[in-house]
């Protein structure tokens, strides 16, 4: 089917800058042309704000189901590490069905959120008493399946958790749904292209889970999986991480991988938020990608990432919405940047340049970083530019945090002084599959979401 879509815009933000009176025609999904200064006609779709859509560099998307139920401390504190146990608990009822319901009511949340693209961290692979499933494609394709159903574009990246520890120590009971061999994972890796074969712009990389859960050699076959596709690990979330991985090797986590792995602009360093001022000027140098989830860093207490010192040294980085705690790219950059105010006692301390607005330093970073993170190099233009998809969202014009406000000034209002309220449509590959901030499947996936979690739930 031949699907022509025109949009006309007040202002959008191109990659060239703000342009007013902007006219975006697209075919199959895929942007032709993008023309500024030019009066709407009668064709067009009228539109005020446009932006584009923005990368969501990693989720666990079944976590959505936990969101605030681990709020209340245990007898010892609670930390991440007594988090992971309810999370864990969570999982052992979480079945094909119940996956696929959790997913597409985050996938849909995610597009709501101006998130148009996914990287789904997917380590669930086995049934809940461990043992693989007939297809050990099996979990992919629900994850798949939810994409589909959103419309959101997936990157699925199928991880492998190989041990419980460092030094392959053995995996606990709770983490048998997780593991693999490399043998095994290989399978996985393949079904999981498979099951996103016919989804409209899917890419599947490949992820090792942590130094944690891989042995040196197991991280050498991860990589080579991947096969030119992108690589993601979780890496320094939590200080005694740090510590394990200092009695294990005798040096830090993102010093020992960037000495023992060849990272580069294909990766994806997961949190990095205990690294040295040294070991960050090395990750930039090397131009992979940081991801950060400032919103699931806060909530699981790991520290604040040294932002301001990353990037002045050039370092690049993307969103991850990761516990799926909240679904807001907004609050993210939001909370990204508080972070950086409290530890420096400072304001607009990620503002590229003196003069320049932080909403739109954080949001022209993580557009390209997010994307970066989650498409094999190569994948063409992104943004509102011919050749990229059509992913695209709108913000409410006449919302009050925008009144009167222009080109920078309307990123600053929505992520400092808004959320996921302000976004009004979203378009995925030319598809409008949000209006008026409500993705148009909502009703039914609520309803599945609810029946699946009340069965998870008990
Ligand atoms: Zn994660």
């Amino acid at each position: 089917m031949y699907a022509m879509t025109r949009l006309w815009f007040e202002s959008a933000l191109l990659p060239a800058g703000w342009t007013r009176d902007v006219r975006l025609t697209a075919s199959d999904g895929r942007i032709e042309s993008v023309v500024g200064g030019v009066a709407p006609e009668g064709a067009d779709e009228r539109h005020g704000i446009g932006l584009p859509g923005l990368a969501n560099l990693h989720s666990h998307a079944f976590q959505r189901g936990l969101a605030g139920l681990t709020e209340r401390r245990g007898a010892e504190g609670d930390s991440f590490w007594t988090w992971r146990e309810l999370m864990y608990r969570f999982l052992e009822r979480v079945g094909p069905e119940e996956l696929e319901a959790l997913a597409s009511l985050a996938f849909a949340e995610m597009l709501e959120a101006g998130f148009t693209r996914v990287g789904e961290f997917h380590y669930l692979h086995h049934d809940r008493n461990g043992s693989p499933y007939a297809d050990p494609g099996e979990l992919a394709a629900r994850l798949a399946a939810a994409a589909a159903r959103t419309g959101i574009a997936l990157t699925l990246l199928p991880t492998l958790y190989a041990h419980g520890g460092f030094g392959a120590a053995p995996p606990g009971e709770r983490q048998r749904r997780f593991i693999n061999d490399p043998q095994r994972f290989a399978r996985i890796v393949e079904a999981s292209r498979r099951a996103v074969d016919t989804l409209p712009d899917a890419s599947v990389g490949v992820a090792a889970h942590s130094l944690r859960a891989v042995t040196p050699p197991e991280l050498s076959e991860v990589a080579a999986l991947a096969r030119g596709g992108v690589i993601h690990i979780h890496i320094a979330e939590q200080l005694r991480e740090v510590d394990d991985c200092l009695a294990w090797s005798g040096q830090r986590p993102v010093q020992w991988l960037l000495e023992h792995a060849p990272v580069d602009e294909r990766w994806c360093l997961v949190h990095a938020t205990h690294a040295t001022a040294a070991e960050l000027q090395a990750v930039a140098a090397r131009g992979a990608v940081v991801g950060l989830c400032p919103v699931t860093e806060s909530s699981l207490g790991d520290g604040i990432f040294a932002a301001a010192g990353f990037l002045a040294a050039g370092g690049r980085f993307g969103l991850g919405t990761d516990s799926n705690i909240r679904i807001d790219a907004a609050e993210e950059l939001r909370t990204l940047e508080y972070s950086q105010r409290l530890a420096h006692r400072a304001r607009n301390v990620l503002a590229a340049a003196p003069g320049a607005s932080t909403g739109r330093s954080l949001f022209d970073a993580a557009l390209d970083g997010g994307l970066q993170a989650l498409r094999p190099p190569g994948s063409g233009p992104a943004g509102l530019a011919p050749g990229a998809p059509l992913d695209a969202l709108t913000l409410v014009r006449d919302h009050p945090s925008l009144i009167g406000r222009n080109a920078d000034e309307i990123l600053d209002s929505w992520i400092f002084a808004g959320d996921r309220g302000l976004i009004d449509c979203v378009w995925r590959a030319g598809v409008r599959v949000v209006s008026g901030g409500r993705h148009r499947d909502r009703d039914a996936i609520e309803r599945r979401y609810s029946a699946a979690l009340r069965t998870v739930l008990g």
